[in-house]
């Protein structure tokens, strides 16, 4: 499939959900591309998973922030990689530094540059133990098997609502509360 099909039907799948993030986070290596940057060299020209970058220009075009999210130790090939193809402009927030947590600081510089909270955020990275850490900070985070692809695209976005339904109902289940126990003390 096309970059451009794959991207009309990722705007499709945006098109059936009422509520979407505001950011969503790519984590790089086989997430976005197949294979660990720091095993290449600045030389190389790298190629991405087939739906990637149609779903990147949806997301553009639909008007939704992107960023990185990476934890390679060679930044300067992903940013030469980003740069060759013709990515590097997209991304509000390039966060591509290794680390001993599982991205929660990255995740925090993210925040801090963009001011979208967590609970607008989606994330799709290759290792669970970044999807892990990273949903406990309140991000809907998905595990991607084979890099990004339209069917963990809209399993993300399917995720994202529902995890927006279940804070808005524990919100208003928290407003009716309050409310009650305030009358009450009135009586
Ligand atoms: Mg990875």
């Amino acid at each position: 499939m096309g970059d451009d099909r794959v991207k009309n039907e990722a705007m499709e799948i945006m098109g059936m959900f009422q509520v979407l993030p505001r950011l969503v986070v790519f984590d790089l290596d086989h997430t976005l591309w197949p294979f660990y940057c720091e095993c290449l060299s600045n030389r190389d020209m790298p190629s991405l998973y087939p739906h990637a970058k149609g779903i990147l220009y949806a997301l553009k075009d639909k008007g939704i922030d992107i960023a990185i999210a990476s934890r390679s130790p060679t930044s300067d090939i992903a940013n030469t990689f980003l740069e060759k193809l013709g990515l590097k402009s997209l991304f509000v927030a390039q966060e591509i530094f290794s680390s001993w947590t599982h991205k929660t600081d990255h995740f925090q510089k993210i925040k801090q540059k963009t001011g979208v909270p967590y609970t607008e955020m989606l994330f799709f990275d290759d290792e669970d133990r970044n999807i892990n850490a990273v949903s406990k900070l309140g991000v809907t985070s998905i595990l991607v098997d084979d890099g990004v692809n339209l069917e963990a695209f809209r399993q993300g976005l399917s995720k994202f609502s529902q995890n927006r339904s279940s804070l808005e109902r524990n919100k208003q289940r928290w407003r009716n509360f309050s409310q009650k126990s305030s009358s009450s003390q009135e009586l």
